[in-house]
């Protein structure tokens, strides 16, 4: 889409030439797909040869039979110009010199062998005045052959190419935005709370120019006219959001704007557009405005089924690993329990003998304390076992780790529809950590996030990533507006195995605190229910991984 972004702006760029050109010619047609006939060909340049011919001839009988002081033949000039309309360059050369023939034919019938000199500088005069006008016409249609050649072969571009391309007309919207600069309004966020149906106002400011064969077969539409009339309500509500973050390049005075959109067709088909906005840097009232257009809804869908077969093998390979950690853990843990229920029956026999043996109870409990904290080691190793078991410590950037992952799970924000934003610390200390684990702890956060996003109906869907740095800790945290944390899911949020999600292993949260533990710092988490959550993860500078 780089390339196709690229092709758009020298496209772009040309269609500003070709604007120009028109001023240049303006009997000449607008628009590029509309336009099939060459310059010059229309009712004007039809007409022009009879009005060039009638004119020459009106020139040639007042200066060969009038007698005014005044050089008359310089009107020749206007034969000249007529014939641009007409003429090629080579006719232009051959009127030219026809009408200097008949300015000093005139000469000579009026004249005779009599050479006043007024009426041979008059004659100089004209003669000059036709030839001058002759060159620079022979000059102008030099350039305009150059322009014809090369809206030629942009219009064969622009028809054949395989991006759907649109060329609007964002003037309105233009206005409107500036009217609420003017107003003091400060950003694109004021504009939504002041008045929400902006975008809807927006959408039908804008007009559509012109569209090529690519873009009429992709919304399915049979000219161009009517994809202008229904391309307002292909917007559909839930993308509103896309236009707003357009908007909102568009306040920032960019000139290119690249997002996927999900488009339903008005035979209600839905198809996923990815699409470049390109506004020439020459035309900043946005009058003229490209938007290339590639259908990709052929490849998300792969992608996506792609995604439901990899997340298929990850349940099944999640049930097999939980399995697996089930027998490992009653293998490992049946014997000192069973030590414990052997030591235990045997306390129980000398303290019920007629005379109990303390000394042998004592020594029973003793071994029931040992096997018990057998017990409690093999839960802490297995425990360990679900960390990766050797950090590699180096320094990290937080920030850096932060933008990373997010760039990992793009393709799950635009899924979800969640906007995601950035506020990071300049100049955040480094910390000393495994790099792996702590993408794996930023992962997992975010995944969450994202996924408690997913499921709340409705409602904005924002995800903050902020960074800071305390007096001897770096902190990150994780803002969703989600549907928070429940207070019966709260006490048990970092529990081993405890999920909400049906498909959820209840791992991770256990893991990030085992992972921030190990680095020295710590994991916590607020939430008002229907506010969002926002998890905080603090690691001390200067601290070896444990
Ligand atoms: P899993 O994601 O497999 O459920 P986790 O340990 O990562 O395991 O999360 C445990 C539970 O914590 C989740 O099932 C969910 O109920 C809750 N939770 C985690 N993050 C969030 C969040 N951002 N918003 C709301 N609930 C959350």
């Amino acid at each position: 889409m780089r390339e196709a972004s690229r092709n758009t702006a020298a496209i772009a760029r040309k269609f500003s030439d070709i604007a120009l050109l028109k001023i240049v010619q303006p009997c000449s047609q607008s628009g590029i797909a509309r336009s099939t006939r060459p310059y010059g060909d229309n009712s004007l340049s039809r007409f022009s040869p009879v009005a060039a011919a009638l004119i020459a001839v009106a020139v040639f009988l007042l200066d060969t039979l009038t007698t005014f002081d005044i050089a008359i033949a310089v009107l020749y000039v206007v034969v000249v110009l007529l014939s641009l309309n007409f003429a090629n360059q080579t006719q232009l050369v051959a009127i030219g010199a026809g009408c200097m023939g008949l300015t000093l034919l005139s000469f000579l019938l009026s004249h005779g062998l009599e050479l006043p000199a007024e009426s041979i500088g008059r004659c100089f005069v004209s003669l000059a005045a036709t030839g001058i006008t002759t060159f620079l016409a022979f000059r102008v249609k030099a350039a305009i052959g150059i322009l014809e050649d090369s809206e030629q072969r942009y219009r064969s571009i622009f028809l054949a190419t395989g991006v759907g391309i649109l060329q609007m007309d964002f003037t309105g919207l233009k206005t409107a935005i500036d009217k609420y600069k003017t107003d003091g309004v400060q950003s694109i966020e004021d504009i939504e709370n002041l008045d929400s149906g902006f975008v809807r106002k927006a959408l039908r400011s804008i007009k559509l120019i012109n569209a090529n064969n690519t873009a009429l077969n992709m919304f399915n539409m049979p000219d161009i006219d009517r994809l202008g009339t229904l391309l307002p309500a292909l917007v559909s509500s839930e993308v509103e959001r896309k236009v707003w973050n357009f908007l909102a390049s568009i306040w920032a005075g960019n000139h290119s704007y690249e997002a996927e959109t999900v488009i339903r067709t008005s035979q209600g088909r839905q198809l996923i557009f990815l699409y470049n906005v390109a506004v020439p840097p020459d035309r900043p009232t946005l009058d003229m405005v490209l938007i290339s257009i590639m259908d990709v809804t052929a490849r998300r869908e792969a992608e996506n089924e792609l995604d439901v077969a990899r997340s298929q093998l990850a349940h099944v390979t999640r049930i097999a690993t939980l399995g697996e950690l089930t027998v490992s853990i009653a293998h490992e843990l049946n014997q000192p329990l069973a030590a414990v229920v052997t030591n235990g029956g045997a306390g129980l026999r000398w303290l019920r003998r007629d005379v109990p043996d303390l000394k042998k109870v004592e020594s029973s409990i003793e071994g029931m304390v040992a096997d018990a904290t057998r017990a409690s080691e093999v839960i802490k190793h297995l425990r360990g076992l679900s960390v990766k078991s050797s950090p590699n410590p180096v320094n990290v950037n937080l920030n850096e780790v932060a933008e990373e992952t997010v760039a990992l799970l793009q393709r799950e924000i635009d899924v979800n529809q969640v906007t995601s934003r950035f506020d990071l610390a300049d100049h955040l200390p480094e910390i000393h950590g495994d790099r792996v684990q702590l993408q794996q702890v930023v992962l997992n956060l975010i995944l969450n996030a994202i996924q408690a996003m997913a499921h709340a109906p409705g409602g904005r869907r924002e995800l903050l990533v902020k960074s800071l740095s305390e007096e001897a800790a770096v902190v990150l945290r994780i803002q969703d507006t989600g549907p928070g944390i429940p207070p019966e899911v709260r006490d048990r949020l970092f529990d081993p195995f405890y999920t909400t999600k049906p498909d959820g292993m209840g791992m991770g949260l256990s893991i990030c605190r085992s992972i921030l533990t190990a680095h020295g710092g710590s994991i916590n988490a607020t939430s008002e229910p229907g506010a969002g959550t926002t998890f905080e993860v603090t690691i001390p500078f200067n601290k070896e991984v444990g």
